[in-house]
């Protein structure tokens, strides 16, 4: 169990280092928000304004992403301190070794992780 708590943890830094990169984070609710993307260009021509778009629209599937495995890692967190780690949110049945070996912040059994993809 220490094992998967530290693995945690550190992958949770590693998210919000990340995370902190590109997004900040929303004092009320806590969600992340992409940031702007820096200008970068000389100048401003049409082109500029639709890569940007471009660009911020990837940074928003990046941030998503990471908030939403940064939400997994912290359910896991809590789950840990609750004695409810390693248990699928769907079923209800223990989540196999090999599989939270792999991802401490898996929160659902093999069979479920199949249904839902
Ligand atoms: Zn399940």
């Amino acid at each position: 169990m220490e094992n998967y708590k530290n693995k945690l943890i550190e992958e949770k830094a590693l998210i919000e280092s990340e995370l902190g990169g590109v997004a900040i984070k929303h004092e009320e609710t806590g969600v992340w928000e992409a940031k702007p993307v820096e200008e970068t260009y000389t100048e401003a021509d049409e082109n500029d304004q639709a890569d940007r778009t471009e660009d911020y629209e990837e940074r928003s599937a990046l941030v998503n992403t990471l908030g939403d495995r940064l939400n997994d890692v912290l359910a896991s967190l809590a789950d840990i301190e609750s004695g409810k780690f390693g248990t699928c949110t769907v079923c209800g049945m223990k989540i196999e070794e090999d599989r939270l070996e792999a991802n401490p912040a898996a929160r659902t059994c093999k069979t479920c992780m199949n249904k839902v993809n």
